[in-house]
Formats: C-alpha cells, sequence, structure tokens
C-alpha cells in the first residue's frame, strides 16, 4: 500500500467510525469488506459501541503501522495521547474533504457513507444501491468460521465432517456466473431458485417443499462445477463440496457414517449448497461389491437425500455426474430437477471464446473459431487459450497469433484422441 492509499484508507476507517457512532441502526454489513476486522474487535460480528480507533487496532487490522505520522497535519483528525485514540473533529467538513481529496471512489462502495450522505441528502447513489453492492457479511469466510466453531464445538460426530469436503465461504469462491456461459435451461434454473428462496416462508406454509435438489448431468468441462461453484455468490450461501470417492472409506460401515456427518453437518451450517460431485460412484462401485456395503452406502445417499430440503432445512443440494446412465431409478427420483449440461452450440462456443480472449491482444475471428471447435468443451476451449498464450510467450510476444491459437487447438484435439484410444 502506498502512503497515500494508506491515507485514504486510514481518512475513511475514522470518517466511518464517527457515522456508526452516529448511527446505532449501522451494522457490520454496512461497512466494506477492508474495513470489518477494524471494528468487529472481538471477532463476533456484533459491532462493540462506541466504536473507537486507535493506532494499535489500526496496525493490527489494516495492517498500517505508522497511522500517527501519515496524519500528522491531516486539518480533520486529532488525536488523544491516552489510548492513541484517533478520530475525525467534525463529520460534515471531514466527509467534504475526504470526497475532494479523492475520496470518492471509496464512499461510492461504503455503505455507511452513503446511509450519512443520504440523511445529510447529499447522496448521488442511494444507500440501498450501495448495500446491494457491497457483500454481505454472511459473505466471509469469518462469519463462516464462527458457524462452524459453534457447531463442531462438542461434537465429535460433526467435527469428522471437515475432514471430508471442502467448504468455501462466498467470497472464497473465485468463480463469478458472469464469467460463464451458460443455457437459457440452466439461467431459469438459477432464477427459479432464487425465487424460491425469497418466498420460502410462503413455499413452506402452502407445502410445496420439492425444490432445490438438482442433479448437474453432461461430459467432463462443460460448467457443473464451475456453476455449482458459481451458485455460492448468487445465493449467499457458502459452498459444501463433496467428492464421492473422498469418502468411501474401506472400512466396512465406515461409508453410510461418512454420508450421516455430511448431512448433518450441512443441515447445522444451512443455509448451504452442498454439491457432491462423481455422484455415479457408488453406483458404479456397487456392481463390484461382494459385502454389501455399498449397497448399504448407497442406501444411506439416498436416505439422506430425502431427509434434506431448501424450503425446510435451507440446504440446495447440487449433484454432478458425467454418466447419468450409471444412475437408477430411485437415484433419479430424488431430484427435483434434472439440468443438462451439454457441449456448447456454436454460439456458446463464440461466446465463451470472447471470455477467455477476450482479455489479450489478438487479431483472430471468433466466428471463424467457434466454427473450428466443434465437439470443444468450455474446458477443451480454456486449455486452447492457455497453450496459445504459453506459446505466445515462448516466442517471446504478448499478442497472440493464429498460428499461436492452431497450436492450443491441436493440442486439445491430440488430448481427446488419446483420450478415446485408452477408453475403447
Ligand atoms: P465439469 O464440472 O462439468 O467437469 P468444470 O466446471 O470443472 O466442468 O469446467 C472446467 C473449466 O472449464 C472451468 O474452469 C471453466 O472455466 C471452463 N468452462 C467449462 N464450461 C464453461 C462455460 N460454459 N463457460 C465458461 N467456462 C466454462
Amino acid at each position: 500500500m502506498t502512503a497515500e492509499d494508506a491515507t485514504e484508507t486510514l481518512t475513511e476507517a475514522l470518517i466511518t467510525a464517527e457515522i456508526l457512532n452516529r448511527h446505532e441502526n449501522l451494522g457490520i454489513s454496512d461497512l466494506p469488506p477492508y474495513l470489518r476486522s477494524l471494528f468487529d474487535t472481538n471477532g463476533s460480528g456484533e459491532l462493540k459501541r462506541p466504536v473507537v480507533v486507535s493506532t494499535g487496532s489500526v496496525k493490527k487490522a489494516l495492517g498500517i503501522p505508522d497511522a500517527l505520522a501519515l496524519l500528522n497535519g491531516h486539518p480533520f483528525v486529532k488525536h488523544e495521547e491516552f489510548g492513541q485514540r484517533l478520530s475525525v473533529t467534525s463529520l460534515e467538513p471531514a466527509i467534504s474533504w475526504f470526497l475532494s481529496h479523492g475520496g470518492t471512489a471509496a464512499a461510492g462502495r461504503n455503505p455507511a457513507f452513503a446511509f450519512e450522505l443520504q440523511s445529510q441528502d447529499r447522496q448521488v447513489v442511494p444507500y440501498e444501491d450501495v448495500l446491494a453492492a457491497n457483500p454481505p457479511y454472511e459473505d466471509s469466510r469469518s462469519y463462516l468460521d464462527r458457524t462452524i466453531s459453534r457447531i463442531i464445538a462438542d461434537d465429535e460426530h460433526l467435527r469428522g465432517a471437515l475432514d471430508l469436503m471442502i467448504i468455501n465461504a462466498p467470497e472464497e469462491v473465485e468463480q463469478e456466473i458472469a464469467g460463464l456461459v451458460i443455457t437459457p435451461e440452466q439461467k431459469s434454473v438459477i432464477a427459479k431458485l432464487n425465487v424460491a428462496i425469497r418466498h420460502i416462508d410462503y413455499l413452506r406454509r402452502h407445502r410445496i417443499t420439492e425444490i432445490g435438489k438438482l442433479l448437474f448431468v453432461g461430459p467432463p468441462g462443460t460448467g457443473k462445477t464451475s456453476l455449482a461453484l458459481a451458485m455460492a455468490h448468487v445465493m449467499h450461501m457458502p459452498i459444501l463440496e463433496v467428492r464421492l470417492p473422498m469418502i468411501t472409506s474401506q472400512y466396512l460401515g465406515e461409508t453410510s457414517k461418512n454420508i450421516e456427518r455430511i448431512f448433518d453437518f450441512a443441515r447445522k451450517v444451512a443455509p448451504c449448497i452442498l454439491f457432491i460431485d462423481e455422484f455415479d460412484y457408488l453406483a458404479k462401485s456397487r456392481v463390484s461389491d461382494d459385502h454389501g456395503a455399498m449397497k448399504r452406502a448407497v442406501n444411506a445417499l439416498l436416505k439422506n437425500i430425502d431427509r434434506v430440503t431448501m424450503i425446510k432445512n435451507r440446504v440446495i443440494l447440487v449433484a454432478a455426474t458425467n454418466h447419468p446412465q450409471l444412475l437408477d431409478e430411485a437415484a433419479w427420483r430424488r431430484f427435483d430437477e434434472v439440468v443438462e449440461f451439454p457441449l456448447p452450440t456454436l454460439e456458446m462456443r463464440e461466446e465463451i471464446l470472447r471470455t477467455f480472449l477476450g482479455p489479450f491482444e489478438t487479431t483472430c475471428d471468433y466466428k471463424e473459431l467457434a466454427r473450428e471447435t466443434e465437439g470443444f468443451s468450455g474446458a477443451d476451449l480454456k486449455m486452447m487459450v492457455r497453450e496459445a498464450v504459453l506459446a505466445a510467450l515462448t516466442d517471446g510476444r504478448r499478442n497472440l497469433t493464429a498460428d499461436d491459437i492452431e497450436q492450443g487447438s491441436l493440442m486439445v484435439k491430440g488430448r481427446t484422441i488419446i483420450r478415446k484410444i485408452h477408453s475403447t
């Protein structure tokens, strides 16, 4: 952080502190994420009032060690020797000073700021809009950690679930829905789920509960995992990612227990998305199973799927498979919605290519390239671009030529041939 940036952040923090002290109704979600740990001193998500900023808390939470030096001579900041407390001398002029000294962008992202400006009739962007664009506190890892420690505190059974899955808070998920090219059907499934979440009480009252169990089917690399992850942002829910092969234990009976653990955990941590990848795995293993342990595991899985619902437990279940033909009727029946992930059409390929190639300098003809990549999945297109970029870099360039892309395309085609040879 440059000294200038640090001074701006400090000033924003001090003004925000004063605003928080004026408006008791403002809470942690009214703060931009980078200021939260400064005010959430005990990590509870509840602000301790009055909020106080000191040189020590600035150093610890914002990583700014020399606040006093940076603020030396600032016209609207005072500091008290005792307790090293920092504050603004007067709110209105401090805000005006901040806005006219490069702080407009920061203020536009800070809901507390927007609230104060609106109450002074000075706001251009409404508070509600700034708040909606700011990630809610519930999206953060610290909120998730707090929830997890509460539920596993004295529960060995649930603690064991942590080793069986990857848990990410929305803020940790990189995949954004905007970066995915999705089919109209996929779009409508997400939209429907969003509506259902907003009207959850209504649906529960009317006993409409068959919503929120999705089965994603389609060839590898068509975006099943990516969409499940992106849903964490859309729904503002953490995502629990489970790979069935990872929970299948060599010890008889352990697999069923692991399944129980996962679903119990999901119900406790809810609202959440429980994403089960390679859903066909148990079905596949059942064929070669001598002990009936796999059969019991499948039954445990199906029984547990019945025990969660989005409407009652606020668990969205997403299962994904590349081999839907391996699933029997009992498994299919459990899902409220089967969502297809076909290989991308010509138009989709063009759009995916625009997403991946967009950031690079290239003269390639997207339409032509889309025609030449028939049969490519989204993952194949991504790999093709990666290879083209590496080919250009190897050649000491950053611009991508038709030859670079051709090289990438040949590499993907070569892989496909190898895969076919080995799968026959
Ligand atoms: P799957 O789970 O179906 O095997 P993934 O979601 O893991 O596929 O996709 C692998 C990669 O391919 C992702 O990182 C994503 O960037 C890319 N990808 C796949 N499908 C699409 C798509 N429709 N739009 C954009 N990127 C895609």
